[in-house]
């Protein structure tokens, strides 16, 4: 699982890893290359954080 999420929903990014995973989210911050084509899970913000687990 991997969600792109900007600074504000980043919390509820890392939540909805450990609910629908149940394991302990990685948290990474997107290149700023990468930032650029790649918009947050709950908004049209630019993603900072990519989730994973
Ligand atoms: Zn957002």
């Amino acid at each position: 699982m991997e969600l792109y999420c900007c600074q504000e929903h980043v919390e509820m990014a890392l939540d909805e890893v450990v609910y629908e995973c149940e394991t302990y989210p990685v948290l990474t911050q997107v290149s700023e290359e990468k930032q650029l084509s790649t918009t947050c899970e709950y908004c049209r913000n630019v993603a900072i954080y990519l989730v994973g687990n």
